[in-house]
């Protein structure tokens, strides 16, 4: 091993290549959804965002116009004729009831569900699909259905929706699986205590204090008649004990043996069919393995009164590669894809959702194919498409007219693609942020097209002036490959002839913005003068 590999080794262990993003995670653009985090919607221009001013709600009346001179902030924008008639409903949030172009995918897994309102047990079923694709609204809109279905029917079936981004390891899955199912079994503990109560109440007004039968017109909760008052009274006493002997699972701290068996112990508390949901299951794999899934699937051999099916959803198509072959057989029992849409198919989605979004005619024709374009580009991402759509509203709102048009949606274009670039620059690892200034810093010295070499040597300058280790030629070069994949610096290998070849780096992003949050990160903006490396660079 060679001294380079060594320090290259030291150097990922201390962190720069564990930290490099995952451009998993610039999918979507997920940052935009929560209200807060993004950078460009921090206060002043936010407030109108936010949707704590219904436009509608104020009358503005001519009369009582406040004078020029005292016109505030608002007036202006007050004065525009809104342009949402509910703006919530383009948001990620919002559960859409009908869902265009995804019959076939729902159908399949209405089928496959069916069996447990039969009081059987599902196939177990994998969801694949890009982000975008509708796979968490179908899913949420099936297991709705499913619910009140099982409900109409009085059929035992229940369906717990996980979100795994969210809760991420073995432990908090299990935990909150056990206290969902500690809650409904509490639940139906309490209805049918407060019937046989009542039960009791009747009976001791009875002559016939022997025999007990229960009420018709009380729900007993499938609770028969009691041979005597002290058989209704001990069957109390066992409801009550019951009740007393469920303890919720802390968020930390058990054994993971105990809280399965907490969970293990909810979930059989009755006969049920109990369909679990693992959204974005391909990050519970990352993170913490099939540990899981592989205690999940195997539960049904022992559960007495209840069934358990899982349905898994993954943005990933690749992710069972990485399971124990039992869970992946098992969990793969049914598989559903999930495809792009495409540009037609996304127009119905936006045609749909911007009837109840907008005021009637505040869309130009070609509002909607331009949004539908764009987002099909984007494989496909029906994400993309509403956020487009929303983002082009509010920059018309911002305009102040009552009509979005081609030209909001290509603002909203640039902002989203944006606001995209700021995320990803911000959370790149201190190396990967300084190998790029050092690109930034030569493309505004006019070099443009430079090459590894030159990005290097200025790189090393730019460590050294604030004391950060500096990685090996090789090292940066996969660095500038990583910036490659993300879309921020566009990298080819030209061949120099008998010079062997070469990277040309040049940036993808724009400079100015880029370089703005480089340099909101502290260390970079040590950086005082960069100004002299790059001139040192002719010198050399
Ligand atoms: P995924 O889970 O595949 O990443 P989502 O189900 O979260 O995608 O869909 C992203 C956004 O697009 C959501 O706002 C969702 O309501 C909407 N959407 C996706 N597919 C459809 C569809 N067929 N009809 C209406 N809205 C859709
Ligand atoms: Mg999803």
């Amino acid at each position: 091993m060679t001294d380079d590999d060594t320090a290259d080794r030291a150097e990922d262990a201390a962190g720069s290549g564990g930290e490099a993003d995952d451009p998993a995670d610039a999918e979507g653009v997920s940052y935009l959804d929560t209200d807060g985090t993004d950078p460009a919607r921090t206060a002043g221009a936010g407030a109108l965002d936010d949707g704590d001013i219904d436009l509608d709600d104020i009358v503005l009346d001519e009369a009582s116009d406040p004078d020029e001179a005292s016109r505030g902030l608002f007036d202006d924008l007050l004065e525009g004729k809104p342009i949402f008639e509910d703006k919530e409903v383009l948001r990620p949030s919002y559960t859409p009831h009908k869902l265009p172009h995804r019959e076939e995918q729902i159908n399949n897994m209405a089928t496959i569900l069916v069996t447990a309102l039969r009081g059987d047990t599902p196939s177990n079923i994998l969801i694949y699909g890009k982000t975008g694709t509708g796979k968490t609204a179908s899913a949420k809109f099936v297991s709705e259905e499913l619910e009140t279905t099982s409900q109409k029917y009085e059929v035992p079936c229940e369906v717990e929706y996980i979100n795994c981004e969210v809760t991420d390891t073995q432990y908090r899955v299990l935990a909150q699986l056990a206290n969902k199912f500690i809650e409904k079994n509490e639940a139906v503990i309490d209805r049918k205590l407060s019937a046989l109560r009542t039960l009791h109440e009747t009976a001791a007004d009875s002559t016939d204090p022997d025999t007990v039968v229960a009420d018709p017109d009380i729900d007993t909760g499938r609770e028969g008649s009691f041979e005597s008052v002290a058989a209704l009274e001990e069957r109390i006493e066992e409801l009550e004990a019951d009740r007393e002997r469920f303890e919720p699972a802390p968020m930390t701290g058990w054994p993971t043996d105990r809280v399965y068996q907490t969970f293990f112990d909810a979930v059989d508390y009755h006969e049920r069919v109990v369909v679990i949901m693992l959204d974005e299951i391909d990050k519970l794999v990352e993170k913490s393995g099939d540990d899981t899934l592989y205690n999940l699937s195997r539960m049904n051999s022992e559960l007495e009164n209840s069934r358990v099916s899982i349905m898994g959803i993954s943005n990933d198509l690749k992710f069972t590669d990485f399971l124990d072959p039992r869970v992946k057989s098992s969990l793969g029992e049914e598989e559903i894809v999930f495809p792009p849409y495409d540009a037609t198919q996304l127009r119905d989605i936006l045609q749909q959702r911007s009837e109840v979004a907008f005021k009637p005619d505040s869309l130009d024709d070609d509002v909607i194919p331009l949004c539908a374009a764009f987002a099909a580009q984007e494989h496909g991402d029906a994400r993309r498409a509403l956020d487009l759509l929303r983002t082009a509203g509010e920059l018309a709102e911002r305009d102040q007219t009552d009509e979005v048009n081609e030209e909001h949606v290509r603002k909203a274009q640039e902002k989203i693609e944006l606001d995209r670039v700021v995320e990803v620059v911000r959370t790149l690892p201190t190396q990967s942020k300084l190998v790029l200034y050092a690109t930034i810093l030569l493309e505004k010295n006019g070099v443009h097209n430079t090459n590894t070499g030159e990005v290097f040597n200025i790189y090393k300058r730019l460590c050294e002036e604030i004391g950060a280790d500096v990685l090996t030629q090789r090292r940066v070069t996969d660095l500038i490959s990583e910036l490659d994949m993300l879309g921020i610096v566009n990298a080819v290998v030209v061949s120099k002839g008998r010079y062997g070849r070469t990277k040309e780096i040049s940036l993808s992003v724009p400079i100015e913005e880029t370089e703005a949050v480089l340099l909101s990160d502290s260390r970079i903006g040590e950086v005082e003068d960069a100004q002299p490396f790059v001139q040192a660079r002719f010198d050399n």
